[in-house]
């Protein structure tokens, strides 16, 4: 039995791209299913230990469904790939105060896969519906397809050296969407090359050296154990002390590579028109102090239906502590000294930190006063190395 005819495949390719474009997706575009270019490299990325605590990423499953993206959708045939532009400005100053905390932009309001896993499954529905019956699966990053080497193979763009997927004339500011069909379309071509030149200002901006080049196969290579946005959500344990002065006051995720990427530059990107995307009260630009006193009730009320919920509020709270840490303002004092009888000992201990960057007179009395009490052996190893630092610095 012969397939649906080139002109019928088409002509389904057409549709789809002009529905995509009608549920609010800026681009689209449409690749083959096969096996991934980049397995080979993916899986020593995860053997050298790079994925970290990411479990998700590192599973042997979760590695054998990103080789094969067939392996997810029995007889997949097709990846539809969309993008949806999330960029919004910061204000004059906004990132420049130390004493105000910066979220990643993606992060300032609600939870993209609530908002667009919808449309997304509501594009599947409808190519089922209305084109053909189709059996397929949607996926809003959630999933374990390489999203990115899709969306170049569909002709979105290129993988930049900081790992985006950058797309001309949109940026990459972009949250990538996926829904592999069991059906045969026509295919657009993919993206030629890459356009980061000899541009390296993502790897030099990089604050804890994360990005680490492209590899053989041409794949943009990040150490995930240090970049700012593992550490401040993936990473549910202690921050490293090494790199604890390098988050600064990014205290959930971090833009740097993308905020000085020339394809990301105020000519070419445009701001979202998805109002589920823009900023939020109380969350970019807010006052650490602020936040450091944020209560379960508070943290709940205020990251409703926020990406910010994943990191939880002992995670939010550590590193609101490091950015309290990285002022180094004594105004931070009094709130560092309640935080330091939190019930969550992940946030003692970071406080404990703070207070020791801090390095007052009234730190020094608030961390011995809690040496005698404390009980959790971590935290009282972060008293004790608070204490030391600050008796370092007073003999200097
Ligand atoms: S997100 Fe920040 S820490 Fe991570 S690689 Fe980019 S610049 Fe480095
Ligand atoms: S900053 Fe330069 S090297 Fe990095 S992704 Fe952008 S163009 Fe590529």
């Amino acid at each position: 039995m012969s397939g649906p005819s080139s002109h019928r495949k088409q002509r389904w390719s057409g549709a789809i791209r002009t529905r995509a474009l009608e549920l609010g997706f800026e681009a689209v575009g449409i690749a083959p299913v096969r096996a991934s270019d980049h397995a080979p490299a993916y899986r020593r990325w995860v053997e050298e230990g790079r994925a970290g605590e990411m479990e998700y990423l590192a599973r042997e499953d979760a590695v054998a469904r990103r080789a094969d993206p067939s392996v997810l959708v029995d007889g997949a045939r097709t990846a539809v790939v969309v993008a949806k532009n999330y960029y919004v400005p910061d204000e004059d100053g906004e990132v420049e105060d130390p004493s105000r905390a910066i979220f990643a932009r993606y992060a300032r309001d609600r939870d993209y896969h609530d908002v667009l896993t919808p449309r997304l499954v509501a594009l599947q529905e409808w190519i089922n519906d209305t084109l053909m019956p189709v059996g397929g699966r949607a996926y809003m990053d959630t999933g374990p397809v390489l999203e990115r080497e899709l969306a170049a193979r569909a002709g979105l763009g290129w993988a930049g050296r900081n790992t985006m997927l950058i797309r001309p004339g949109l940026g990459s500011y972009v949250f990538l969407g996926t829904v592999l069909l069991d059906v045969e379309l026509a295919y657009d071509d993919g993206f030629d090359g890459e356009h980061c030149g000899s541009c390296t200002r993502c790897v030099d901006a990089c604050p804890t050296d994360a990005l680490m080049g492209r590899d053989a196969s041409g794949a943009p290579v990040m150490d995930a154990r240090r970049c700012i946005s593992y550490l401040t959500i993936e990473l549910k344990g202690p921050i490293p002390r090494d790199l604890r002065p390098l988050i600064g006051n990014r205290i959930y995720g971090c833009d740097i590579c993308q905020e000085v990427c020339p394809w990301n530059s105020e000519k070419f990107v445009q701001i979202t028109d998805e109002p589920a995307f823009r900023p939020r009260e109380g969350v970019h630009g807010a006052e650490l102090i602020e936040l450091m006193k944020l209560t379960p009730e508070g943290f709940r009320k205020r990251f409703r239906k926020s990406p910010v919920k994943r990191a939880k509020r002992r995670g939010l709270l550590r590193n609101v502590a490091v950015g309290l840490g990285n002022w180094g303002s004594p105004e931070a004092v009094p709130v560092l000294t309640e935080a330091l009888s939190d019930e969550e000992p992940l946030v003692r201990g970071h406080a404990a930190w703070a207070l020791g960057r801090i390095g007052t007179e009234g730190s020094t009395q608030v961390l011995l006063g809690r040496a005698e009490s404390e009980e959790d052996s971590w935290v009282r190893e972060e008293i004790s190395l608070a204490l030391s630092a600050i008796e370092r610095e007073s003999s200097r």
